[in-house]
Protein backbone atom coordinates (compact mmCIF):
# COMPACT_ATOMS: atom_id res chain seq x y z
CA UNK A 1 0.00 0.00 0.00
CA UNK A 2 0.83 3.73 -0.44
CA UNK A 3 2.09 5.27 3.18
CA UNK A 4 3.21 8.66 4.01
CA UNK A 5 6.12 8.05 6.01
CA UNK A 6 8.40 10.19 8.49
CA UNK A 7 11.70 8.97 7.98
CA UNK A 8 13.52 10.49 10.57
CA UNK A 9 12.30 13.80 13.26
CA UNK A 10 12.96 17.20 10.64
CA UNK A 11 13.19 15.29 7.43
CA UNK A 12 10.56 15.21 4.62
CA UNK A 13 8.25 12.80 4.43
CA UNK A 14 8.75 10.18 1.72
CA UNK A 15 5.85 8.46 0.09
CA UNK A 16 6.46 4.46 0.63
CA UNK A 17 5.00 1.39 -0.52
CA UNK A 18 5.14 -0.58 2.42
CA UNK A 19 2.73 -4.20 3.14
CA UNK A 20 -0.71 -3.46 3.78
CA UNK A 21 -0.59 -3.88 7.74
CA UNK A 22 -2.47 -7.02 9.44
CA UNK A 23 -5.44 -6.82 11.71
CA UNK A 24 -3.82 -8.40 15.35
CA UNK A 25 -6.01 -9.37 18.39
CA UNK A 26 -8.73 -6.77 19.11
CA UNK A 27 -8.00 -5.16 15.56
CA UNK A 28 -9.51 -4.21 12.30
CA UNK A 29 -8.08 -3.24 9.04
CA UNK A 30 -9.34 0.06 7.35
CA UNK A 31 -9.26 0.67 4.57
CA UNK A 32 -8.79 4.66 4.39
CA UNK A 33 -10.92 6.74 2.50
CA UNK A 34 -10.69 10.17 4.08
CA UNK A 35 -7.59 11.48 6.49
CA UNK A 36 -7.50 15.20 7.88
CA UNK A 37 -3.75 16.94 8.22
CA UNK A 38 -3.77 18.23 11.77
CA UNK A 39 -1.27 20.85 12.93
CA UNK A 40 -0.26 18.25 15.35
CA UNK A 41 0.99 15.95 12.34
CA UNK A 42 3.17 18.59 11.16
CA UNK A 43 4.43 18.78 15.20
CA UNK A 44 5.07 15.03 14.68
CA UNK A 45 7.26 14.94 12.03
CA UNK A 46 9.45 17.78 13.15
CA UNK A 47 9.97 16.45 16.50
CA UNK A 48 8.45 19.58 18.59
CA UNK A 49 7.39 18.46 21.37
CA UNK A 50 8.76 17.44 24.72
CA UNK A 51 7.67 13.28 24.14
CA UNK A 52 8.90 12.65 20.79
CA UNK A 53 7.42 10.29 18.43
CA UNK A 54 10.05 6.93 17.35
CA UNK A 55 10.51 7.05 13.28
CA UNK A 56 10.04 5.61 11.02
CA UNK A 57 6.22 6.13 10.86
CA UNK A 58 3.06 7.50 9.34
CA UNK A 59 1.50 10.15 10.89
CA UNK A 60 -2.15 11.21 10.76
CA UNK A 61 -5.30 10.96 13.47
CA UNK A 62 -8.06 11.96 11.47
CA UNK A 63 -8.93 8.76 9.74
CA UNK A 64 -11.88 7.65 8.12
CA UNK A 65 -12.95 4.68 6.67
CA UNK A 66 -13.95 1.15 5.93
CA UNK A 67 -13.53 -1.92 8.13
CA UNK A 68 -12.59 -4.58 5.40
CA UNK A 69 -10.83 -7.02 7.82
CA UNK A 70 -11.29 -8.16 11.85
CA UNK A 71 -8.82 -9.65 13.74
CA UNK A 72 -9.43 -12.43 16.53
CA UNK A 73 -11.95 -11.08 19.16
CA UNK A 74 -12.16 -7.92 17.50
CA UNK A 75 -16.35 -7.94 17.83
CA UNK A 76 -17.63 -4.68 18.37
CA UNK A 77 -17.39 -3.71 14.13
CA UNK A 78 -16.98 -6.04 10.96
CA UNK A 79 -16.27 -5.44 7.26
CA UNK A 80 -18.27 -2.57 5.33
CA UNK A 81 -18.81 -0.70 8.63
CA UNK A 82 -17.44 2.96 8.52
CA UNK A 83 -15.48 4.30 11.27
CA UNK A 84 -12.80 7.20 12.46
CA UNK A 85 -9.56 6.50 13.99
CA UNK A 86 -8.94 9.09 16.46
CA UNK A 87 -5.93 10.50 18.71
CA UNK A 88 -6.59 7.67 21.61
CA UNK A 89 -5.38 5.11 19.25
CA UNK A 90 -6.52 2.78 22.53
CA UNK A 91 -6.34 2.96 26.30
CA UNK A 92 -6.21 0.78 29.02
CA UNK A 93 -9.82 0.52 29.94
CA UNK A 94 -9.46 0.01 33.68
CA UNK A 95 -7.42 2.81 35.35
CA UNK A 96 -8.89 5.44 37.37
CA UNK A 97 -9.19 7.82 34.67
CA UNK A 98 -11.00 5.45 31.81
CA UNK A 99 -13.22 4.23 34.09
CA UNK A 100 -14.24 7.94 35.49
CA UNK A 101 -14.79 8.73 31.61
CA UNK A 102 -11.15 10.45 31.41
CA UNK A 103 -10.07 7.72 29.23
CA UNK A 104 -7.79 11.10 27.40
CA UNK A 105 -5.92 10.89 30.46
CA UNK A 106 -5.19 7.57 30.55
CA UNK A 107 -0.89 6.73 31.54
CA UNK A 108 -1.62 3.48 29.16
CA UNK A 109 -2.87 5.41 25.97
CA UNK A 110 -1.35 4.80 22.33
CA UNK A 111 -1.64 7.73 20.29
CA UNK A 112 -2.52 6.88 16.19
CA UNK A 113 0.14 8.60 14.07
CA UNK A 114 2.38 8.80 17.11
CA UNK A 115 3.06 6.40 19.01
CA UNK A 116 1.33 4.02 16.45
CA UNK A 117 1.16 4.08 12.47
CA UNK A 118 -1.88 6.64 11.52
CA UNK A 119 -3.73 7.10 9.13
CA UNK A 120 -1.60 8.67 5.83
CA UNK A 121 -2.29 5.61 4.44
CA UNK A 122 -4.42 3.50 2.10
CA UNK A 123 -4.48 1.23 4.86
CA UNK A 124 -4.59 1.26 8.79
CA UNK A 125 -4.82 -0.65 11.89
CA UNK A 126 -7.07 0.00 14.89
CA UNK A 127 -8.12 -1.50 18.04
CA UNK A 128 -11.97 -2.18 17.60
CA UNK A 129 -12.69 -0.40 20.96
CA UNK A 130 -11.54 2.70 20.21
CA UNK A 131 -12.65 3.50 16.56
CA UNK A 132 -15.83 5.34 16.45
CA UNK A 133 -18.56 5.30 14.05
CA UNK A 134 -19.32 7.20 11.50
CA UNK A 135 -23.16 7.73 10.60
CA UNK A 136 -24.55 7.59 7.30
CA UNK A 137 -25.30 11.14 7.13
CA UNK A 138 -21.53 12.27 7.93
CA UNK A 139 -19.53 12.04 4.65
CA UNK A 140 -15.63 10.74 4.96
CA UNK A 141 -14.53 14.56 3.95
CA UNK A 142 -16.08 15.91 6.76
CA UNK A 143 -15.51 13.08 9.61
CA UNK A 144 -12.26 13.52 9.08
CA UNK A 145 -11.52 16.85 10.36
CA UNK A 146 -14.36 15.89 12.99
CA UNK A 147 -12.05 13.61 14.54
CA UNK A 148 -9.83 15.40 16.08
CA UNK A 149 -10.32 19.28 15.10
CA UNK A 150 -13.85 19.15 15.78
CA UNK A 151 -13.70 16.13 19.48
CA UNK A 152 -10.43 18.44 20.24
CA UNK A 153 -12.78 22.37 20.55
CA UNK A 154 -15.96 20.46 21.64
CA UNK A 155 -14.47 19.44 24.54
CA UNK A 156 -12.29 22.32 25.07
CA UNK A 157 -15.19 24.26 25.43
CA UNK A 158 -17.07 22.29 27.65
CA UNK A 159 -14.44 21.48 30.01
CA UNK A 160 -14.22 25.79 30.26
CA UNK A 161 -17.75 25.40 30.94
CA UNK A 162 -18.87 28.48 28.71
CA UNK A 163 -22.24 29.19 29.24
CA UNK A 164 -25.05 30.73 27.40
CA UNK A 165 -24.42 34.42 26.77
CA UNK A 166 -20.83 34.50 27.41
CA UNK A 167 -18.10 36.04 25.39
CA UNK A 168 -15.66 33.61 24.01
CA UNK A 169 -12.52 34.20 22.39
CA UNK A 170 -11.02 31.56 19.48
CA UNK A 171 -7.46 32.27 18.92
CA UNK A 172 -6.41 30.82 15.66
CA UNK A 173 -9.08 29.90 13.35
CA UNK A 174 -7.36 27.10 11.66
CA UNK A 175 -8.93 23.50 11.69
CA UNK A 176 -9.81 23.44 15.48
CA UNK A 177 -10.54 27.29 15.37
CA UNK A 178 -13.24 27.25 12.56
CA UNK A 179 -14.94 24.23 14.77
CA UNK A 180 -14.57 26.24 17.97
CA UNK A 181 -16.10 28.95 17.48
CA UNK A 182 -19.66 26.84 15.75
CA UNK A 183 -19.57 24.75 18.96
CA UNK A 184 -19.37 28.43 20.84
CA UNK A 185 -22.16 29.51 18.93
CA UNK A 186 -24.18 26.12 19.55
CA UNK A 187 -24.22 26.61 22.88
CA UNK A 188 -25.40 30.67 22.64
CA UNK A 189 -22.25 32.46 23.46
CA UNK A 190 -20.78 35.25 21.76
CA UNK A 191 -17.83 34.91 19.40
CA UNK A 192 -14.35 37.11 19.06
CA UNK A 193 -12.02 35.32 16.63
CA UNK A 194 -8.55 36.30 16.35
CA UNK A 195 -6.19 35.16 13.81
CA UNK A 196 -3.55 36.71 11.99
CA UNK A 197 -4.84 36.22 8.80
CA UNK A 198 -7.49 38.49 7.18
CA UNK A 199 -8.68 35.11 5.42
CA UNK A 200 -9.31 33.26 8.22
CA UNK A 201 -11.01 35.88 9.81
CA UNK A 202 -13.27 36.09 6.31
CA UNK A 203 -14.01 32.68 7.43
CA UNK A 204 -14.83 33.17 10.81
CA UNK A 205 -17.05 36.06 10.19
CA UNK A 206 -18.77 34.11 7.48
CA UNK A 207 -19.31 31.14 10.09
CA UNK A 208 -21.09 34.04 11.97
CA UNK A 209 -18.30 35.69 14.58
CA UNK A 210 -19.57 38.55 16.24
CA UNK A 211 -16.60 40.26 16.39
CA UNK A 212 -12.73 39.74 14.31
CA UNK A 213 -9.50 40.75 15.17
CA UNK A 214 -6.39 40.65 13.00
CA UNK A 215 -3.58 39.93 16.14
CA UNK A 216 -1.29 41.33 13.19
CA UNK A 217 -2.20 44.47 13.10
CA UNK A 218 -4.67 45.06 16.51
CA UNK A 219 -3.86 45.03 19.84
CA UNK A 220 -6.19 41.57 20.82
CA UNK A 221 -5.64 42.39 24.57
CA UNK A 222 -6.83 46.25 23.62
CA UNK A 223 -9.70 45.24 21.25
CA UNK A 224 -11.41 41.99 23.47
CA UNK A 225 -11.26 44.69 26.23
CA UNK A 226 -12.93 47.44 24.23
CA UNK A 227 -15.54 44.62 23.56
CA UNK A 228 -16.54 43.99 27.28
CA UNK A 229 -13.54 41.44 28.06
CA UNK A 230 -13.89 37.67 27.31
CA UNK A 231 -15.44 34.67 29.80
CA UNK A 232 -13.84 31.98 27.85
CA UNK A 233 -10.81 32.21 25.70
CA UNK A 234 -9.76 28.93 23.51
CA UNK A 235 -6.38 29.13 22.28
CA UNK A 236 -5.37 26.76 19.23
CA UNK A 237 -2.52 29.01 18.11
CA UNK A 238 0.82 27.49 18.07
CA UNK A 239 2.77 30.44 20.45
CA UNK A 240 2.88 31.33 23.42
CA UNK A 241 2.06 34.73 23.13
CA UNK A 242 -1.09 34.11 22.21
CA UNK A 243 -1.62 32.28 25.45
CA UNK A 244 -0.49 34.77 27.52
CA UNK A 245 -2.34 37.78 25.40
CA UNK A 246 -5.90 35.50 25.99
CA UNK A 247 -5.25 35.04 29.62
CA UNK A 248 -4.74 39.22 29.64
CA UNK A 249 -8.44 39.45 27.82
CA UNK A 250 -10.14 37.23 30.13
CA UNK A 251 -13.30 39.10 32.33
CA UNK A 252 -13.00 38.07 36.34
CA UNK A 253 -13.69 34.20 36.80
CA UNK A 254 -12.21 34.08 33.24
CA UNK A 255 -11.37 30.46 32.19
CA UNK A 256 -8.31 30.22 29.53
CA UNK A 257 -8.86 26.79 27.67
CA UNK A 258 -5.12 25.92 26.09
CA UNK A 259 -5.78 23.35 23.22
CA UNK A 260 -2.65 24.72 20.34
CA UNK A 261 0.63 23.11 21.41
CA UNK A 262 3.96 25.46 20.62
CA UNK A 263 7.10 24.06 20.10
CA UNK A 264 7.99 26.42 22.41
CA UNK A 265 6.55 24.81 25.75
CA UNK A 266 6.57 28.09 28.38
CA UNK A 267 3.95 30.76 28.73
CA UNK A 268 4.12 33.49 31.59
CA UNK A 269 1.46 34.61 33.67
CA UNK A 270 1.26 36.95 36.29
CA UNK A 271 0.38 35.01 39.37
CA UNK A 272 -1.20 38.16 40.97
CA UNK A 273 -4.15 38.82 38.34
CA UNK A 274 -4.94 34.79 38.33
CA UNK A 275 -5.84 35.30 41.92
CA UNK A 276 -7.24 38.57 42.19
CA UNK A 277 -9.23 38.21 38.60
CA UNK A 278 -9.97 34.24 40.10
CA UNK A 279 -8.91 33.74 36.27
CA UNK A 280 -8.66 29.64 35.93
CA UNK A 281 -6.13 27.97 33.40
CA UNK A 282 -7.63 24.54 31.65
CA UNK A 283 -5.38 22.44 29.80
CA UNK A 284 -7.94 19.99 27.50
CA UNK A 285 -6.88 17.00 25.74
CA UNK A 286 -8.84 15.85 22.56
CA UNK A 287 -12.08 14.04 23.67
CA UNK A 288 -13.26 11.13 24.40
CA UNK A 289 -15.23 8.36 22.37
CA UNK A 290 -18.27 9.56 23.50
CA UNK A 291 -17.42 13.04 23.01
CA UNK A 292 -16.88 11.92 19.38
CA UNK A 293 -19.86 10.29 19.00
CA UNK A 294 -21.83 13.59 20.10
CA UNK A 295 -19.25 15.58 17.29
CA UNK A 296 -21.18 13.57 14.71
CA UNK A 297 -24.22 13.40 15.74
CA UNK A 298 -24.41 17.26 15.84
CA UNK A 299 -23.24 17.41 12.27
CA UNK A 300 -25.67 14.56 11.02
CA UNK A 301 -28.35 16.88 12.21
CA UNK A 302 -27.17 19.86 10.08
CA UNK A 303 -25.35 22.25 13.45
CA UNK A 304 -21.94 22.32 11.96
CA UNK A 305 -20.14 22.92 8.83
CA UNK A 306 -16.56 21.56 8.32
CA UNK A 307 -14.50 23.70 5.90
CA UNK A 308 -11.95 21.51 4.12
CA UNK A 309 -10.23 20.51 0.19
CA UNK A 310 -9.01 17.54 -0.35
CA UNK A 311 -5.33 17.13 -1.58
CA UNK A 312 -3.57 13.96 -2.63
CA UNK A 313 -0.86 12.13 -0.35
CA UNK A 314 1.85 12.47 -2.92
CA UNK A 315 1.76 16.33 -2.02
CA UNK A 316 1.94 15.98 1.76
CA UNK A 317 5.33 17.96 2.30
CA UNK A 318 3.43 20.93 -0.16
CA UNK A 319 0.21 20.62 2.39
CA UNK A 320 2.63 20.89 5.25
CA UNK A 321 4.16 24.22 3.75
CA UNK A 322 0.27 25.29 2.63
CA UNK A 323 -0.46 25.00 6.90
CA UNK A 324 2.29 26.16 7.96
CA UNK A 325 2.26 29.34 5.34
CA UNK A 326 -1.58 30.03 7.32
CA UNK A 327 -2.88 29.69 3.77
CA UNK A 328 -5.09 27.20 4.21
CA UNK A 329 -9.31 27.55 4.46
CA UNK A 330 -9.39 25.42 7.97
CA UNK A 331 -8.17 22.05 7.13
CA UNK A 332 -6.64 19.72 4.37
CA UNK A 333 -7.80 16.20 3.40
CA UNK A 334 -5.81 13.60 1.74
CA UNK A 335 -8.91 11.49 -0.15
CA UNK A 336 -7.97 8.22 -1.51
P1 LIG B 1 -3.93 25.27 12.01
O1 LIG B 1 -2.60 25.56 11.45
O2 LIG B 1 -5.02 24.78 11.11
O3 LIG B 1 -4.52 26.58 12.73
C1 LIG B 1 -3.74 27.47 13.49
C2 LIG B 1 -4.30 28.87 13.27
O4 LIG B 1 -3.62 29.78 14.13
C3 LIG B 1 -4.11 29.38 11.84
O5 LIG B 1 -5.34 29.87 11.34
C4 LIG B 1 -3.09 30.49 12.00
O6 LIG B 1 -3.25 31.52 11.04
C5 LIG B 1 -3.41 30.98 13.41
N1 LIG B 1 -2.33 31.73 14.07
C6 LIG B 1 -0.99 31.57 13.94
N2 LIG B 1 -0.35 32.47 14.71
C7 LIG B 1 -1.31 33.19 15.34
C8 LIG B 1 -1.28 34.28 16.27
N3 LIG B 1 -0.12 34.79 16.70
N4 LIG B 1 -2.45 34.78 16.70
C9 LIG B 1 -3.62 34.27 16.26
N5 LIG B 1 -3.72 33.25 15.38
C10 LIG B 1 -2.57 32.72 14.93
O7 LIG B 1 -3.71 24.25 13.20
P2 LIG B 1 -4.74 23.24 13.93
O8 LIG B 1 -4.73 21.94 13.21
O9 LIG B 1 -6.01 23.94 14.15
O10 LIG B 1 -3.97 22.97 15.32
C11 LIG B 1 -3.67 24.05 16.18
C12 LIG B 1 -2.85 23.61 17.36
O11 LIG B 1 -3.62 22.75 18.20
C13 LIG B 1 -1.58 22.82 17.04
O12 LIG B 1 -0.56 23.23 17.93
C14 LIG B 1 -2.00 21.40 17.31
O13 LIG B 1 -0.90 20.55 17.62
C15 LIG B 1 -2.87 21.59 18.51
N6 LIG B 1 -3.81 20.51 18.77
C16 LIG B 1 -4.10 20.25 20.07
C17 LIG B 1 -5.02 19.27 20.39
C18 LIG B 1 -5.37 19.00 21.82
O14 LIG B 1 -5.97 17.97 22.09
N7 LIG B 1 -5.06 19.88 22.75
C19 LIG B 1 -5.64 18.53 19.37
C20 LIG B 1 -5.34 18.85 18.04
C21 LIG B 1 -4.43 19.85 17.75
ZN1 LIG C 1 -5.19 16.54 15.81
ZN1 LIG D 1 -6.56 3.79 31.43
Amino acid sequence: MKAAVVPELGAKLEIQEVAVPEAGAGQVLVKIEAAGLCHTDIHAAHGDWPVKPNPPFIPGHEGVGVVVATGPGATLHKPGDRVAIPWLGSACGHCKYCVAGWETLCEAQLNSGYGVDGSYAEYAVADDRYVVDVPDAVSSLDAAPLTCAGVTTFKAIKVARLQPGETVSVVGIGGLGHLALQYARLLGARVIAVDVEDAKLDLARALGADLTVNAKATDPVQAIAEYGGADVAVVTAASPRTFEQAFASLRRGGRLSCVGLPADDKMSISVFDTVLSGKHIIGSIVGTRHDLTDVFALHAAGRTKVIAERRRLEDVNACFEEVLAGHVPARLVFTF
